[in-house]
């Protein structure tokens, strides 16, 4: 077992949160940080202050791209505890991305352990109001200093925390969503299922072009046919038919989300029929025109659930639910968040406790 080394640091004042949280700006000032050397393995790891760092110009993330991170949130309940949820499930997400980019596997023991002494040293830093939390993100980036490509013989893995509000600040907002034709996020035996940095570079001309059109997020089609959809920016996708809740199989390009799993498993035990197979864009087109799309919306960490409000496809625009939120939408986003924060029983020992 490795020991983490705590830096004594002082917090002179009490923390003060600003009224206002915007998403992913503001940063607590602890971190986590252990370093990776081939041959030696894992070393060093400690929670520090959360400040500038120094690292080479030639270290081999700023070249080559060797980057993935994970996202989860710590829960502060009512009762004082502050909880994870499906912890484990990231952690052995974050170790299939380090795999595939040719990065050492962490153990995951030590990465929750991490994952708890960071959240403890920083825990007045999570707002104590409903619907706020403790945005965690750890991520590994190849520090190595060489001008070459090969996998890095070193590395860094970080875990910087965020203190986040409700993501919707106006209430459970539906968002419009466009279905890009013009540009893919990630081909079968690519890198599309790893959260790793390069997929959100490559989706970036997509969501630009979206928002120019006025719509918040792409929906990408599969990058061989253009046919199949696959996912949006940062959630995966379900659609609520008339007899059915389908969400893209996992193909292999698209991320398995933590929320999406979470969300197969309690429709099933709610009785719907939840399925996971190809939704061509032109069956969601044909069925919506019969009538026959209740509603579509997105599944992951940061909003939980978001309803889609009008979904385009090239000159053809759908509209869901009078651009309300969706019932189902609204009833899982309920359950899921009730679960996260205590509110209803964590019956499928999704919840693990920082003590
Ligand atoms: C993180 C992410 C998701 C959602 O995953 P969760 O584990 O539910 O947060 C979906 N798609 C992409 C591309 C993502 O990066």
């Amino acid at each position: 077992m490795i020991t983490i080394n705590y830096q004594t640091i002082k917090r002179e004042d009490p923390v003060k949160l600003p009224e206002n949280l915007l998403f992913g700006r503001m940063f607590t000032d602890h971190m986590f940080d252990i370093t990776y050397e081939n041959g030696k393995g894992w070393i060093n790891p400690e929670i520090k202050k959360n400040e500038e760092m120094s690292i080479s110009p030639a270290a081999m993330v700023f070249h080559y791209g060797q980057a993935i991170f994970e996202g989860l949130k710590a829960y502060l309940w009512d009762d004082g505890r502050i909880a994870l949820f499906r912890a484990d499930q990231n952690i052995e997400r974050f170790n299939k991305s380090a795999k595939r980019l040719c990065m050492p596997e962490i153990d995951p023991e030590l990465m929750l352990e991490a994952i708890k002494a960071v959240v403890k040293t920083d825990k007045d830093w999570i707002p104590k109001k409903p619907g706020y939390s403790l945005y965690i993100r750890p991520f590994m980036v190849a520090t190595d200093p060489y001008i070459g490509v090969r996998p890095s013989e070193l590395y860094k893995m970080m875990i910087i925390l965020s203190p986040v509000g409700p993501y919707y600040s106006q209430g459970f907002k539906p968002v419009p969503i466009l279905v890009t034709e013009k540009f893919a996020r990630a081909v079968k035996k690519g890198i599309g299922e790893c959260k790793a940095a390069a997929n959100y570079a490559a989706s970036l001309m997509g969501q630009v072009e979206a928002y120019k059109e006025g719509y918040t997020q792409v929906l990408w089609l599969d990058a061989i046919e253009q046919k199949y959809i696959e996912e949006v920016g940062t959630m995966n996708i379900f659609i609520q038919f008339k007899d059915e809740v389908a969400t893209p199989r996992l193909s292999g390009t698209i991320l398995p989300g933590v929320t999406r799993s979470s969300v197969i498993r309690i429709l099933k035990d709610w009785g719907y029929n939840v399925t996971e197979r190809d939704i061509s864009i032109v069956e969601i087109i044909e069925r919506y025109k019969k009538g026959e799309v209740v509603e579509i919306f997105g599944t992951g960490t940061a909003a939980v659930i978001s309803s889609v409000s009008r979904l385009k496809y090239t000159d053809f625009e759908m509209k869901f639910n009078d651009e309300e939120a969706g019932e189902l939408g609204t009833k899982l986003y309920n359950e899921i968040s009730g679960i996260q924060n205590g509110k209803i029983e964590d019956r499928y020992g999704w919840i693990t406790f920082i003590d």
